[in-house]
């Protein structure tokens, strides 16, 4: 057995396992309740890190009473189920695909969208929908790109993922593979030099990580990270805010630094979904509003992921960006407001300069927008 394997099987994999001190129950429900609907795991190298039960370490993975005591909340916030042509594909935006190779996951973080299937026997993915989701990509010459994901398709051993990325690689059209992976933050030692020979085949690949706290960077996930980059693979991180774990300006900004340092860019910070079991770790929207101002400006661009939420219903991600920024438009004129709160001003183009709306100017029906009408339009209003 590898490093990586004995630490999953080391790990709290049934609640009867987990310490009497972190044990809690809520309304008479208790974490054995928790685990008949949402299944539990803490590899044996993410429980090293945990302090306290309470922590944002500890919060993440441990399970908790009130995760059965929401009843009302969709277990599919995204409409994934209904965007899905075959049963490993999600297929919502015009030219890439989501493609969900496994439901196992090196830890389960008890915040997950996709809980619903995790780790449940009902979610297993067969290796025939597997070869269906590669099929669904070679017959969809519109997708350019892939996102493995699942599930954690690093769980999967070396030679099955070999097996999925060169099937890909023979698709023409395929331009990009995306791998999204939680496991350099939760189980590093799965990231072996002979892991690094596979990935390394299938280029352009790209990784996007899951870090959610700077006490997940260690000397082992920075290893692992390091490996990958010398592998030739951009390295992004997808981060979920969440209360009592990460709601705070200052811990992610010296979460995005760290990532940097260890060769990650932060990609998004999600807005945590509506999802059954999992609204205990939701946050205001302006929670989010707020840090991005204290980052915007205050840190490296390269250190500001962007802020979305995921539109509930299968809308897609929507950048939410405070609206501080752009003051006003109008009478040629762009009012800005910088990160100290300075205003200055922007002399626009002439809206005729535009490629698209401009070359067609005076040829558009009377109704057209971005005519040289829209100028004089209602702007923003001044402050
Ligand atoms: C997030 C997501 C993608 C990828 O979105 P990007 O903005 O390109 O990273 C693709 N499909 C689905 C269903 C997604 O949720």
């Amino acid at each position: 057995m590898e490093e990586w394997q004995q630490l999953l099987v080391d790990g709290i994999n049934r609640s009867s396992q987990i310490p009497s001190e972190w044990r809690s129950t809520k309304e008479g429900v208790g974490q054995g309740d928790v685990e008949k609907t949402f299944p539990v795991r803490i590899n044996a190298y993410y429980r090293s890190l945990i302090a306290d039960p309470e922590g944002p370490i500890g919060r993440q993975v441990i399970p908790d009473p009130e995760e059965v005591l929401d009843f009302d909340s969709p277990v599919d916030p995204l409409g994934e189920d209904s965007d899905s042509p075959v049963p490993a594909i999600v297929h919502r935006y015009p030219d890439r695909v989501l493609f969900l190779v496994t439901n196992q996951c090196p830890i389960y973080c008890r915040y997950c969208t996709r809980k619903r299937m995790i780790g449940t026997p009902e979610g297993v993915v067969t290796r025939s929908e597997v070869e269906e989701g590669i099929e669904y990509i070679r017959t969809h010459p519109e997708v350019r790109d892939v996102i493995l994901s699942g599930g954690d398709p690093l769980m999967l051993k070396d030679d099955y993922l070999e097996f999925i990325l060169s099937g890909l690689r023979k698709i023409p059209h395929l331009e990009v593979i995306r791998i999204g992976t939680r496991v350099p933050s939760s189980l590093p030692q799965r990231v072996t030099p002979e892991l690094c020979t596979v990935l390394k085949k299938y280029h352009p690949l790209f990784m996007n990580l899951h870090f959610n706290h700077p006490d997940e960077i260690t000397p082992e996930s920075s290893l692992a990270c390091n490996m990958l980059a010398d592998a030739g693979i951009p390295l992004g991180c997808q981060t979920v805010l969440m209360k009592g774990v990460n709601d705070d300006a200052g811990v992610l900004k010296k979460l995005f630094q760290k990532l940097l340092t260890i060769r990650v860019k932060p990609y998004y910070l999600y807005q945590a979904d509506i999802t059954r079991g999992a609204n205990h770790f939701r946050t205001p929207v302006s929670t989010g509003i707020r840090i991005m101002k204290e980052l915007q400006g205050h840190t490296s661009g390269m250190a500001i992921p962007h802020f979305v939420i995921d539109a509930p219903g299968g809308g897609g991600k929507v950048p939410i960006l405070p609206p501080d920024y752009l003051v006003s438009m109008e009478d040629g004129d762009v009012v800005l407001r910088n990160y100290e709160g300075n205003v200055y001003t922007y002399p626009d183009a002439s809206p005729s300069d535009d490629p698209v709306t401009g070359a067609n100017e005076g040829k558009l029906p009377a109704s057209g927008v971005g005519t040289v009408g829209e100028r004089n339009g209602k702007g923003l209003g001044r402050p």
